[in-house]
């Protein structure tokens, strides 16, 4: 990726900078490799800067929303309300009213207190909700454990066992239309066997729900395609062709059936950096510390997952030290790396963290009564 180092030195850090271009190539190659009756939507919650939004309205993705609040970004941003389906273990009444009365696309249910909810609020509203239900396939994705939702001990979704159950359950109430079945089983999966054995289990309920004349219109798989945050110059696009033909192979649709997905960090991950200028090198008997100006409350996977993110030193290339590179919180887990190669490092230098375009601006904290960071775009910078 190449970055306007010039154009960096004039803004406040820390700062986001999204590759608006590296955006678009992404959606085109999503878009690309979808098979017919294949609908994507975008799961908000990975990044909801504006600009970003822009770009994927534009490609014509549908949203995924998991609070009232995001269903009004995805609306102010241009998604049709056709378009946006709204998943989430603790839907508020007034959440689940605002999306009754903008008319959305369906709600993923995950119990059937909730499915009662609906309900009411519908008729008293005067709508049918068209709803599909959260099933937990209880299959374990080989990702980190505070990111797999997809297991019986997980607090989302319905027990496979019910599914028949509640399917039933709904048709029995007058303003609630069940048009499918919804699934997702974590997050940053990288192993394709993982969505091969999803396939395969929402095959074998397809066949069970046969047996009762159950057919639904719509099977939503979720999201959780992974990254490269080792080698993000070497793979700044996912293999898309693989994770939809992996579905394709696996997953036997029933005639007319629609095939959703809702994927985040793959679609926007890539095209996000944490800028950051570096305070202090400072030096003790064990370590040698860079302290660079943006902290957990700009960029917290680390911190909250272990998770890793490749820092380029934008600033020079010379010399080869090893570094803990931390944030100015006053917290010990506020670490971004520790142990880390890195060209000797100056104060004043620019520092640019990877693969931050999904769950980091977004998470962003103030904490210690420090400002939000701002996001800016090539495009912006470019036009100045
Ligand atoms: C978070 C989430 C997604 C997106 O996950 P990614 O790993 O970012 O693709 C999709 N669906 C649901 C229900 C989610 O909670």
């Amino acid at each position: 990726m190449n970055f306007p180092i010039d154009k960096f030195q004039a803004l406040r850090t820390p700062f986001y900078y999204y590759d608006t271009q590296l955006l678009d190539q992404t959606l085109d190659e999503a878009k690309r490799c979808l098979y017919a009756d294949y609908h994507l939507h975008y799961a908000v919650k990975a990044c909801t800067n504006p600009q970003v939004l822009r770009h994927i309205v534009a490609a014509g993705l549908g949203a995924d929303c998991v609070s009232g609040g995001e269903i009004r970004a995805c609306l102010d941003a241009g998604f049709p309300a056709d378009k946006i389906v709204f998943a989430g273990v603790g839907k508020s009444d007034w959440e689940i009213e605002l999306a009754l009365m903008a008319d959305i696309f369906c709600f993923n249910v995950e119990s059937i207190p909730e499915l009662e909810v609906i309900n009411e609020l519908a008729q008293r509203h005067g709508k049918v909700a068209r709803v599909a239900f959260r099933i937990n396939p209880n299959v374990g994705a080989h990702t980190h454990d505070n990111i797999t939702t997809g297991l019986a001990e997980n607090k989302f979704g319905i027990a496979w066992e019910q599914t028949q159950e509640v399917i039933e359950r709904s048709r029995q109430m007058s303003h609630i239309e069940c048009i499918g079945l919804h699934f997702h089983i974590g997050s940053q999966i990288l192993d394709m066997d993982d969505f091969a054995t999803l396939a395969l289990r929402i095959n074998e309920l397809q066949e069970v729900l046969d047996t009762y004349g159950i057919r639904l219109p719509h099977i939503n798989v979720g999201g959780g395609l992974g990254i490269d945050y080792q080698e993000p110059d070497e793979h700044p696009i996912p293999n898309f062709r693989d994770y939809f033909g992996t579905f394709h192979r696996y997953l036997r649709l029933r005639q007319g059936q629609q095939l959703h997905f809702e994927l985040g960090r793959s679609l926007v991950a890539q095209c996000g950096s944490l800028i950051t200028r570096v305070l202090y090198v400072k030096p003790t008997s064990l370590k040698r510390f860079v302290i660079v100006d943006a902290g957990m409350t700009d960029l917290i996977r680390p911190a909250l997952y272990d998770a890793y993110h490749r820092i380029d030193n934008l600033s020079r290339q010379d010399g080869d030290e090893v570094y803990d590179v931390v944030g100015p919180i006053c917290e010990s887990s506020d670490v971004f790396v520790r142990d880390y190669h890195m060209p000797t490092t100056f104060r004043g230098d620019l520092l640019a963290l990877r693969s931050a375009g999904a769950y980091g601006e977004i998470m962003a904290s103030q904490y210690n009564c420090r400002a939000l960071p701002v996001g800016h775009t090539d495009e912006e910078l470019c036009r100045q």
